[in-house]
Formats: structure tokens, C-alpha cells, sequence
């Protein structure tokens, strides 16, 4: 039996395939159809897999509602908390920032959730706001660590994403240094969700997952404000959709 994973993200689509020892993933701009992303996630999967018979597949992500084609629908929560544990089996917080929403969940000894809190109702301290802000310094978001200057941290004092992209425009014009500024940009990230972290009690051992993840400047400032280390893998975008092919597999 193969176990597919789909995890359509509002930003970014990302599918794992598990056949015995054979792994494989794929990662697609999600677009304006998640139901279209979600089959040419498999599409390619499959392609990959040199063709697959005997599927099964669950579905995660604010696109899984549209998308039809799986056996079954899981909560993004669900899915994280899978991958997180097939990953790191000690973490007992997980921090997910995507690109439109950041979560926060917790989880007991045998790795069950048993709290949770999400922000997907404002951009700050999501992928969205540092897309933004990347915008207004004329950088790509990929970038921004690489190009942060953490000795000469400017203060950026707008948590708001509208609010921030002026207040960017107008340290630039005082001559403030981007460098400065992105390092700036990923404390007030850091300080956001840390708060969020603090609300649920901060655990021991902490996985950092999503895309934003992927930012190395935002996993030390989220570090520094936690006081604790912070766990990043390379599945980190993918740890829903390896959630998702676990949970697949389980269902045999
Ligand atoms: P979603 O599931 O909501 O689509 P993801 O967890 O896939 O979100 O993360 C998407 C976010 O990750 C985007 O905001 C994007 O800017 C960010 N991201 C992706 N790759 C990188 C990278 N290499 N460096 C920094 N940020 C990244």
C-alpha cells in the first residue's frame, strides 16, 4: 500500500508519497485552485513513483475542503503533531508559521495535542507580513536572513503589516541600513509569536515548522526570545504532509 500526504497551504502545496522505503515530495505554488494543486500534487507524485496503484490519501491544509480526490480530510493540527512526532518524538511545543497563519500547539508525553492557539485572522507574525516587508526593501524573501545585520538591530515598533511597511519606507529614507532593518523585521516576528508561545506555557523542547521556518534569522530571534533552542528539520515546510502520509499509512 502506498500512503500519499497533500498539504495545500494558502501559499504553497506540498505532497509526500511513502512506499516502503521510497520516499518522495513535491512542493507547487498553490495558485487559485487547491483543488487543481492538490491533483497536480499527485500527478507528480505519482509521475515520480513510476506510477502508484493501491493509494491512500489524506488531506490537509486550509485546501483540503476543496480538494475531493482523498480518503481522507485531517486538521492541520492533527498532521503537524504527526510529523513533528515521526521527526522529533521529544518536542512538546510546536510553532508552525505558514504564509497567512502562525500556530502554536502542545502536546503531552505520548505525543497527543493537548492545546493549541492560532493567528489567522492578522499577517503579523505570519509569511505574509515578511513578504510584505521584504517587498518594501526591494529583497526576496528567501534572502532576508542571509542579509540581516544583527549587530545594529534597528527597532521597528509596528506589529501591524500595513503599519510596518511605512515605517520601513521611512527608516530607509533616514538612511537606515536594510541589514539593520530585516534584523528589526525578524524580532518583532520573533517577540509576536513568542507571545503566543508564552500563552500556552513554553514547553522543553521546541520544533520550529512551515516555510517561515525556512528563515534562519527568524528561528534565532524566536530562539532569543524563548530562551530555549529551537528544532529545525529540513521537512520543516513539509511537516504537515508527512502528518499526512503517516496518517495515510496508519489507515493500512
Ligand atoms: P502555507 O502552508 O500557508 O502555504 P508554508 O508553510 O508553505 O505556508 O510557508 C509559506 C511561507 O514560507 C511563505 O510566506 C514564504 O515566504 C516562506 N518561505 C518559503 N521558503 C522560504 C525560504 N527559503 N526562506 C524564507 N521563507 C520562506
Amino acid at each position: 500500500m502506498i500512503a500519499v500526504g497533500l498539504d495545500i497551504g494558502s501559499l504553497a502545496a506540498k505532497g509526500i508519497l511513502l512506499d516502503g522505503e521510497r520516499q518522495f515530495r513535491v512542493i507547487i505554488p498553490t495558485g487559485w485552485s487547491p483543488r487543481k494543486a492538490g491533483e497536480q500534487l499527485l500527478d507528480s507524485l505519482r509521475e515520480q513513483a513510476g506510477g502508484a496503484e493501491d493509494i491512500r490519501i489524506v488531506v490537509t491544509g486550509y485546501g483540503r475542503v476543496s480538494y475531493q480526490g482523498a480518503d481522507q480530510a485531517v486538521t492541520e493540527i492533527s498532521c503537524h503533531a504527526r510529523g513533528v512526532v515521526a521527526l522529533l518524538p521529544k518536542t512538546d511545543t510546536i510553532v508552525d508559521i505558514g504564509g497567512q497563519d502562525s500556530k502554536v500547539i502542545r502536546l503531552n508525553d505520548a505525543g497527543k495535542v493537548i492545546d493549541f492557539v492560532m493567528n489567522d485572522k492578522c499577517a503579523a507574525g505570519t509569511g505574509r507580513f515578511l513578504e510584505v516587508t521584504a517587498n518594501a526593501l526591494g529583497i526576496d524573501v528567501d534572502d532576508m536572513a542571509a542579509s540581516e545585520d544583527v549587530s545594529q538591530e534597528a527597532a521597528i515598533s509596528s506589529m501591524c503589516t500595513v503599519f510596518a511597511e511605512s515605517e520601513i519606507i521611512g527608516l530607509l529614507a533616514s538612511g537606515v541600513a536594510k541589514g539593520s532593518i530585516i534584523a528589526g523585521l525578524h524580532r518583532s516576528v520573533g517577540k509576536r509569536v513568542a507571545a503566543m508561545v508564552r500563552r500556552l506555557g513554553v514547553g522543553e523542547y521546541i520544533a520550529f515548522t512551515g516555510g517561515v521556518a525556512l528563515n534562519r534569522g527568524i528561528c534565532r530571534a524566536l530562539s532569543e526570545e524563548l530562551g530555549r533552542p529551537v528544532q529545525v528539520t529540513d521537512f520543516c515546510q513539509f511537516t504537515g504532509a508527512l502528518g499526512a502520509a503517516l496518517l495515510a499509512k496508519d489507515m493500512g
